[in-house]
């Protein structure tokens, strides 16, 4: 099993070799590729099977996260590392679902606050978070991050357990 470095150079990698042959063939560059890239990034760069770990161990998925990075111990004392998380089907199910609980939480909760201390906000806002069917594809790059990270540490999809 790589370290968290080698799984972020390892996806990265193969996301420039991707990116190099679609932009080789003469694609071109739309939106909905830029979503599916993102959440590719996404699943590489925040939300990594890693972060199962917790306390237990510095995971780089985690730091990235910021002054937010404290909101990822818990999964740490709930999960033990390379078990649901590390799953094919349930693990990246679990842990968008632990991730949209827990910082859609926090932040309708700051949201709140800011409300109820007199801040409003510009109604524009309100149009750009409109979302577009697009935004879809950010879920299948996500699940091929995820899916690489899961190869490179010797799990296999035909294994049924692994689901
Ligand atoms: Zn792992």
């Amino acid at each position: 099993m790589p370290n968290g470095d080698t799984h972020t150079a390892i996806n990265l990698g193969a996301l420039l070799g991707l990116g190099g042959v679609y932009l080789a063939l003469g694609l071109p560059w739309t939106p909905p590729a830029s979503a599916l890239v993102g959440g590719y990034l996404f699943g590489t760069l925040f939300l990594t099977p890693d972060l199962d770990l917790g306390h237990r161990a510095r995971v780089r998925a985690r730091r990235n996260w910021g002054a937010l990075s404290a909101l990822w111990l818990p999964l740490g004392i709930l999960v033990k590392h390379r078990g649901v998380i590390h799953t094919w089907g349930r693990g990246p199910a679990l842990l968008l679902l632990y991730f949209v609980v827990v910082f859609g939480g926090v932040l309708a909760l700051a949201l709140f606050g800011l409300q109820a201390a007199g801040v409003t906000f510009p109604p524009t806002w309100n149009v750009r978070l409109t979302p577009q069917a697009f935004w879809w594809l950010a879920l299948p790059g996500y699940l091929l991050a995820y899916w690489i990270h899961l190869w490179l540490d010797d799990y296999r999809p035909w294994r049924w357990r692994e689901w």
